[in-house]
């Protein structure tokens, strides 16, 4: 089989960039290795809502249209928006089609799937940054006694066992979930490293709102310092509820959630804590501290200070004077641990080598590093918002130009 472009993945991503082929009357097809919005269906905890408001549900050519702007879907909405969106632009989605291999060979791509191979000009990865849990090393030193799982596999307290859990990580994931078991009647302990502070309400506002009208979300990878630190950069401790509660380490402590630093290691059946964890909350609390002066002095600059409340700062994180630096799993304290340490992409199908000595793709604002190759839907690619549905929007739009460039420069050559 033979088109211009394949796109590899039909989550919001490939969808937005089948969206703009389409509107160039480019030749492709979307190959999913399950369904349309299968992330979404399969990897996602069952109380999880967007930490994104509903009117930053933004695709090419479509936006949330119901009546709860400022509300943040549940997973059975986001698929459905989804599902709707992929119906709306006719993409040419083969469903139950994993892409085992993409090889270059004589100019063109190679993709071979369940179905048959198809030979393209262009390939599009837009397989997700988020396929795979990353657990550490040490993870394998944890007790037989005490049940581990990973965000992928965690899908609400029911399923623990009734004693303490350790949650080790605390962006988006680990927090929300550390929110949710304790509230459950378990006893949380949360494993504290580098996180990012972030208030769901600022100066009445959402702080999705302030970020995106003061450029924050905009953010260009290519106007940054350091784009590689950029990328690694852990998610805001946010979470969309309908009370718009924030859930950062402050909120959690009035849960009874117990905070511990970063998970070092696993010893003889003892978890070691870094000694570091106020200095992690001190330097997330100067980084908010940060955000909301550049919020505030875009508000200021842009006639905000008379319709908003004035400035005001949150209180530091809370932390204990010496917070307990290890722990005996063999005790029985703690009977599950929940790793919601991250997650990395999967391209072990990938057989172009473009990949660095981490197995991230190496590109350029998703440009990659393989003649015709694009990539979409990962952290920072052309700007902070890459990651979220709001950002595949605009990465589509300007990566599109890029593909149509390819394909010009590659016909005229064939001409000459
Ligand atoms: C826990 C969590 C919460 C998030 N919350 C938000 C949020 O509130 N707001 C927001 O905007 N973003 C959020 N995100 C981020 C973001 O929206 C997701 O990363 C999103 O799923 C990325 O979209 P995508 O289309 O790039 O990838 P995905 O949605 O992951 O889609 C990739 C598709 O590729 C398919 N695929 C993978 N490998 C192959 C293969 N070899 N062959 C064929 N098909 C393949 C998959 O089945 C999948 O359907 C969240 C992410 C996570 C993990």
């Amino acid at each position: 089989m033979h088109t211009t472009t394949v796109v590899i993945g039909a989550g919001h991503s490939g969808l937005a960039m089948s969206r703009c082929l389409s509107e160039r009357s480019i030749d492709h097809v979307v190959l999913e290795r399950q369904e349309v919005a299968n992330s979404w269906r399969t990897q996602r905890w069952d109380s999880l809502r967007l930490l994104t408001p509903n009117w930053q549900c933004r695709l090419p050519g479509y936006s949330y249209g119901g009546s709860d702007p400022d509300g943040f879907l549940t997973m059975p909405e986001v698929v459905d928006f989804i599902t709707d969106y992929a119906t709306l632009i006719a993409a040419p989605v083969k469903s139950g089609t994993p892409v085992s291999s993409v090889r270059r060979s004589n100019g063109e791509y190679r993709v071979t799937t369940n179905q048959g191979e198809w030979r393209c000009e262009t390939v599009v990865v837009a397989t997700g940054a988020f396929n795979v849990p990353h657990v550490p090393p040490f993870a394998d030193a944890v007790p037989s006694s005490v049940t581990t799982l990973t965000p992928l596999e965690y899908r609400n307290p029911e399923q623990l066992s009734e004693g303490g859990v350790l949650v080790v990580g605390a962006s988006a994931t680990g927090v929300q979930i550390a929110a949710e078991i304790q509230r459950s009647g378990r006893q949380v302990t949360l494993a504290v490293g580098e996180h990012v502070r972030g208030p769901r309400v600022y100066r009445d506002r959402d702080i999705h709102w302030w970020m995106e009208a003061a450029g924050v979300l905009d953010e260009r990878y290519d106007e940054v310092d350091d784009i590689v630190r950029a990328r690694r950069v852990p998610s805001m401790q946010l979470a969309g509820t309908p009370e718009r509660a924030t859930f950062d380490l402050n909120a959690l402590t009035s849960m009874g959630v117990k905070l511990v630093g970063r998970l070092a290691g696993i010893n003889g059946g003892r978890a070691q804590f870094s000694g570091s964890l106020r200095n992690k909350c001190e330097l997330a609390d100067l980084k908010l501290g940060r955000l909301l002066d550049a919020i505030d002095e875009w508000a200021h600059d842009n006639g905000f200070d008379e319709s908003s409340p004035p400035p005001n700062r949150f209180p530091p994180t809370v932390v204990d004077d010496s917070p307990p630096l290890g722990l005996d799993l063999t005790s029985g304290a703690i009977e599950t641990i929940i790793w919601a340490t991250g997650f990395r992409p999967d391209y072990s199908w990938l057989d172009v080598k473009v990949l660095d000595a981490k197995g991230m793709i190496c590109h350029d604002g998703g440009v990659v590093e393989s003649p015709g190759m694009f990539l979409l839907g990962t952290p920072f690619l052309r700007r902070r918002k890459s990651s979220f549905i709001d950002g595949a929007r605009a990465d589509a739009e300007e990566l599109i130009v890029e593909l149509t460039s390819h394909l010009d420069a590659k016909r005229s050559s064939a001409r000459d």
